[in-house]
């Protein structure tokens, strides 16, 4: 198995979104990551990233939200364009796993359609609600002709225990990490916006942009449990210090 490491662009917003603390015109530039995973059985996209029509356009897709989150990229940090790096395409990808369905997580939902896209029962019907439209959810996303796999608490997608999606909801209701098992590496976690920078892990700063913030500090407890116990690499969502650090695409973690 491989875990490669892809930057679908970066998105320039307020640190103190995410870091509360943080001086209010201090901006930052967030990459937004994907991950692909290799596996005898099939290969395994964790998140999509932004529809790479926002490096143009953001109010296009973003609406309103595209005033708080500006894009910095082009349409080269596209996902499809960043997996042609490991000379893969869709029809290459047996599952999708969204941690979440928001616009930076989902963009690029809809290069899927061969794919089986496993996604919490709950993520889906918050994203079908219609009030949540626009609040960080998008049809324009998500809702496509793609097959969704709705699974409700943990699931081992190859039932080999390398890798297990996890229930970390707060961020978002139906929010999911998934904790991959490598063989040199070890365990690796991918923890989309449980805990998007070091801060909020470390020392427990709550964002700004949590639906709930009890189950979100719920969700950095068991997080810490879970890679204390495994000795895990902890994969920040959106942490530039960090993912300006490690392996990228054609690179790759094993
Ligand atoms: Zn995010």
């Amino acid at each position: 198995m491989r875990l490669y490491a892809m930057i679908c662009g970066r998105v320039r917003c307020r640190q103190a979104i995410f870091l509360p603390e943080a001086e209010k015109d201090r901006y930052v530039d967030m990459p937004m990551p994907v991950f692909l995973i290799t596996h005898p059985e099939g290969n395994v996209l964790f998140d999509t990233g932004p529809h790479p029509d926002v490096f143009k356009d953001a109010a296009s897709r973003w609406g309103g939200l595209a005033k708080a989150f500006a894009p910095v990229g082009d349409e080269s940090d596209g996902i499809l364009k960043q997996l042609e790096k490991i000379d893969l395409a869709p029809d290459n990808i047996k599952y999708v796993v969204n941690s979440h369905l928001h616009f930076d997580h989902a963009g690029g939902n809809q290069f899927f359609p061969e794919s089986t896209f496993l996604v919490s029962k709950k993520e889906l019907a918050w994203a079908q609600t219609p009030d949540n439209e626009g609040k960080g959810y998008f049809k324009a996303d998500w809702d496509h002709k793609l097959t969704y796999q709705t699974i409700e608490g943990e699931h081992d997608i190859f039932g080999d225990g390398t890798l297990k999606i996890i229930p970390m909801p707060g961020h978002s209701p139906g929010h999911q990490i998934l904790r991959v098992k490598l063989e040199k590496q070890g365990v690796v976690i991918l923890s989309g916006d449980s805990v998007p920078f070091r801060e909020n892990y470390y020392e427990f700063v709550v964002p700004r942009n949590n639906i709930d913030n009890t189950q979100a500090i719920q969700s950095v407890h068991d997080l810490h449990r879970l890679i204390e116990e495994e000795n895990a690499f902890l994969i920040h969502g959106h942490d530039p210090g960090q993912l300006d650090e490690i392996k990228t695409a054609p690179e790759c973690y094993t």
